[in-house]
């Protein structure tokens, strides 16, 4: 098994270090040490510098402000990133680049590429996912929100809920009905709803940490042109498909870098609380510590796949389980390791760029508590529950009969 990567990527290696140095500050300690206003300042700043770099989506190709690279070029440069602290873009950007701006190069119009794609790269549009519904999460094909055509527009009716980050939202990528007499995965449309719009009204949903993080979206009469389709209509599932491939599998290879840092941090943890030479402790550390390096092997097994065969498959659904699933397990340490202080709220809050707090940070309580409780908790449910991806996994890996129906 050959595990280097090759000749090409360590010299873009090179590359990134040297516009790390010359863009970062001389005595950088990582994002995690400035203060909240500093970090926000620094967050957006960075940001440009990324843009204007090409940093920003650089297996995109040029016309669309990428270099054209491939996956492990992507890689390489999150692994720089982490090293130095620094976020590869920011988290509202998620659903905004790694999701849409994909979806659009493999499946956009020119006009629509034209029209969007500036947006994303420069980071003013920010746009955020509406698939689920209230009876549409893990069944998504059984979704109700209507679209129906009157001349060159669509006339959307329905509710979307659980929309990360949607009061930030400048549009909203969304699955509509627009033939309801097609079967359940048929009839389905991917459609660019830009925000504000006076059909569409976006509600914060207060959780029980006291955020508004989520929102659901209200679409009563909202016109919105047919000419926003994203890929031929009633052909939307396809296009969400692709898209949540790349969700599950694009993560795969970058990950366990994150899980690595954030592993790191624990293991600075238990140090810092006097527990390091605990035995049990040291059995949990290493268990972990187990779990990330099989992790990091999985996903150069999926990177292998994408970059020989050009394709993410099932493969990707072992990988969100694992990560999920381990992540719990190492969250609930890092909340053992605090003890008592673990129910004090204090500190700044993390940014998250990073699964934990960023790299610089103080192993506050804050950061492991709301890891914890937001993060580590719902990575079991969204992008499709552990019960979904044994599902896919029994089906198509297995080959196991289907379920039901
Ligand atoms: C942090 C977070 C962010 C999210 N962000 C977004 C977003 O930005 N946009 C968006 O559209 N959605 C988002 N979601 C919603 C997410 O996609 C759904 O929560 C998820 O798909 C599950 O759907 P549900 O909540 O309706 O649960 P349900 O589908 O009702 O599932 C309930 C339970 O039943 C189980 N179950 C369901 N079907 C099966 C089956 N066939 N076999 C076995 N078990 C089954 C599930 O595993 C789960 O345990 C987010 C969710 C979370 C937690």
């Amino acid at each position: 098994m050959q595990l280097a990567f090759p000749s090409e990527a360590e010299t873009w290696r090179e590359e990134v270090r040297a516009f790390l140095s010359a863009n970062l500050p001389a005595d950088w300690r990582g994002l995690g040490a400035l203060d909240g206003e500093d970090a926000e300042a620094f967050s957006n700043a960075w940001r440009r510098t990324l843009a204007e770099h090409r940093m920003i989506g650089v297996t995109w190709p040029t016309e669309f402000g990428g270099r054209g690279l491939t996956k492990l070029h992507q890689v390489v440069l999150a692994e720089e990133f982490a090293r130095a602290g620094v976020p590869i873009y920011r988290v509202a950007d998620t659903t905004s680049i790694k999701m849409l701006g994909n979806t659009l190069i493999a499946w956009g119009t020119p006009e629509q590429q034209a029209k969007y794609m500036p947006g994303i790269v420069s980071g003013e549009a920010t746009w955020v996912q509406g698939y689920s519904e209230p009876e549409a999460g893990s069944d998504l094909a059984g979704l109700k929100l209507r679209a129906e055509r009157d001349g060159d527009d669509w006339v959307l009716n329905g509710q979307k809920i659980w929309t990360s980050r949607g009061m930030d939202g400048t549009g909203v990528f969304t699955l509509a009905r627009t033939d309801s007499n097609a079967a359940k995965h048929r009839g389905i449309s991917f459609i660019l709803c830009e925000l504000p719009n006076p059909g569409i009204e976006v509600r914060p949903i207060r959780t029980l940490t006291g955020d508004d993080e989520f929102c659901e979206i209200f679409y009563t009469d909202a016109r919105v042109p047919v000419a926003n389709t994203v890929g031929p209509v009633n052909e939307g599932w396809k296009v969400a498909n692709s898209l949540l491939g790349l969700e599950r599998g694009e993560e795969a290879a970058t990950n366990p870098i994150f899980f690595r840092a954030e592993l790191d941090r624990i293991i600075q943890l238990a140090r810092d609380m006097g527990r390091a030479d605990d035995p049990v402790i040291r059995d949990r550390l290493a268990w972990c510590h187990t779990k990330v390096e099989i992790m990091r092997i999985l996903g150069y097994r999926i990177l292998t796949q994408v970059l020989s065969e050009g394709r993410i498959g099932p493969e990707a659904s072992i990988s969100k389980l694992y990560w999920s699933e381990y992540h719990q397990v190492a969250a609930d340490l890092a909340i053992e390791l605090l003890g008592p202080n673990a129910m004090i709220r204090e500190g700044r809050k993390p940014f998250k760029h990073f699964r934990t707090d960023e790299p610089g940070a103080a192993n506050s309580t804050n950061s492991w508590i709301d890891v914890l409780l937001m993060n580590a908790r719902s990575g079991t449910v969204y992008a499709g529950t552990s019960q979904v991806q044994r599902n896919i996994l029994a089906e198509s890996i297995l080959g196991l009969p289907r379920e039901p129906r």
